[in-house]
């Protein structure tokens, strides 16, 4: 089985002059005039801008430039909640609506310096709270796999757009699984590095000790060609680690030889019920992996069933203090009428939406004095608990094997009256975000058709590997050998406007 790179069969294309540049962007121009404004997949498209810089590049001999840039040419699709200047930065909301950053992100300069064409700014759940996508003040992202269902949340759009070929890779951010379950819920592969690794300068803060961009792309070793551009130390962001990345691009192709004797640990019960598709799906990779030589262990986190609440009161105290600063004086929109101060606070802030509102108030809340002990203090313990659960399992296991999510791709609207619901489909992703874990979604299935039980189109299923920090090049060699062996086809089929 020949290893999956789209990247760099777009990047080989253009060094052997078999492409030219700007072909990849075409083809991808042709998905997203087609289908985008349909699916909500971008906030804003640039297409001109992307087809300026490709002409830019070509100027600057763009065969040579195939060796030397490690992206050249490649189309990419950013989350809204990341700056680039000139173009609007709405992180979903109403209240940025139409604001235009004085600088960029980091993650941004470093893919536009490696040669990436930028092709617009993706839909997401507002300041990134959701899973759904659902949230975007901008009307929701549907999924190219089935237009009825949600992509995930909250980095839909980047998710989508890979997955509808708008773009061959595209940066999310992760809080709490908001690359990895929109990368399962879209058939694509994402990836969530360990908290410091990739800079969050330029990426407007939802939950700070959490927040972690990361690339998604249709393979392991495209996903893994963006990681090493953009992920690295950063001056700028006074979290960024120091350490170096390996070599990550050829760790996923290292192949069979990286499972042999590799230690995985599976849950031997899980926190949450899992949809029968969700579990065959994971079963059927835990096999694969087995046959190539893996021991399997079973593990235990034993606070895991405590993570959800842990993460919903970390990320809303969080996120209530983050989001003060929109208060029409310093940021965002500003109300037009008010009167004296305390009703320019409030009327701009109503420009929030509903989601956003609930999350500043219960975190308001939990950092009141009175009962911060009760409920922030003591989310910071069980957090510790919890890291020390996966401490235990890696003095096992090499790396962990979970479901990404416990269902497939819902409905829109399903959730939407129940947040609890909705929380819920973060059960599997948010512990290893709250101990600042790398992790990996990878489509491990595809659940085919089944009108009888109200599916009508096939859905991807994803699996998720956890690693200890620091060992993204571990994600990627067992997920590149199990990519090989799993063999998903994971193509949408996009005539059929993702209905077959
Ligand atoms: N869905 C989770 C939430 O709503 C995670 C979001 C994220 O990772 N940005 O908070």
């Amino acid at each position: 089985m020949a290893v999956r790179d789209e990247i760099g069969a777009a990047l080989a294309a253009l060094a052997s002059g078999e492409a030219v540049l700007g072909d990849a962007l075409d083809g991808c121009a042709e998905q997203i005039e087609a289908r985008a404004a349909d699916l909500g997949v971008f906030i804003s498209v640039d297409l001109d801008g992307a087809r300026a810089r490709a002409a830019e590049l070509i100027e600057r001999d763009a065969t040579r430039l195939a060796d030397a840039l490690p992206l050249c040419g490649v189309p990419v699709a950013v989350k809204d909640n990341m700056t680039l200047p000139g173009l609007p930065t709405t992180c979903g909301s109403r209240m940025l609506e139409g604001w235009q950053p004085p600088y960029e992100a980091t993650i941004v300069e470093r893919l536009r310096a490696a040669g990436a064409l930028v092709v617009g700014k993706t839909n997401m759940d507002e300041f990134a709270m959701g899973s759904s996508n659902e949230n975007s003040a901008y009307g929701p992202c549907k999924n190219p796999w089935d237009p009825e269902r949600v992509p995930g949340g909250s980095s839909g759009g980047s998710a989508a757009a890979v997955a509808a070929r708008m773009a061959l890779g595209a940066l999310g951010s992760d809080t709490g699984g908001s690359i990895r379950q929109p990368a399962a819920f879209c058939g694509v592969v994402g990836l969530k590095p360990t908290y410091g690794r990739i800079s969050r300068y330029g990426l407007v803060a939802f939950a700070s000790s959490l927040d972690q961009p990361g690339p998604l792309a249709r393979d392991v070793k495209s996903c893994a060609r963006l990681y090493a551009v953009v992920g690295g130390h950063d001056r700028r962001d006074s979290t960024s680690l120091t350490h170096p990345l390996g070599d990550v691009v050829a760790a996923a192709s290292a192949g069979e030889g990286a499972i042999d004797g590799l230690r995985v640990g599976v849950l031997s019960q899980s926190p949450v019920q899992v949809a029968p598709e969700v579990a065959s799906g994971v079963t059927r990779a835990t096999r694969a992996l087995a046959e190539m030589g893996a021991e399997l262990h079973e593990i235990t986190l034993p606070h895991a069933e405590h993570a959800l609440a842990t993460y919903y009161l970390i990320c809303t105290a969080e996120a209530s203090s983050n989001l003060a600063r929109y208060d029409g004086v310093r940021y965002g929109h500003r109300a037009a009428q008010a009167n004296d101060l305390g009703a320019l606070y409030r009327q701009s802030r109503a420009a929030f939406g509903d989601e956003v509102k609930r999350r500043i108030l219960l975190g308001t809340f939990a950092l009141s004095a009175g009962y911060h002990d009760d409920y922030y203090l003591r989310a910071q313990k069980v957090r510790t608990l919890i890291r020390r659960d996966f401490e235990k399992c890696f003095s096992q296991c090499d790396v962990l094997l979970l479901p990404t999510t416990p269902t497939l791709p819902f409905r829109r609207g399903e959730k939407t009256a129940d947040p609890v619901a909705m929380y819920q489909a973060d059960a599997f992703t948010v512990p290893a975000s709250l101990a600042g874990l790398p992790a990996l979604s990878m489509p491990c299935a595809v659940a085919p058709a089944a009108p009888e039980q109200g599916r009508a189109a096939p859905l991807p299923v994803g699996l998720q590997l956890i690693a200890p920090a620091l060992e993204e090049a571990r994600l990627f060699s067992v997920a590149g050998a199990l990519e090989a062996a799993l063999d998903v086809d994971v193509d949408i089929d996009i005539a059929a406007g993702g209905d077959a």
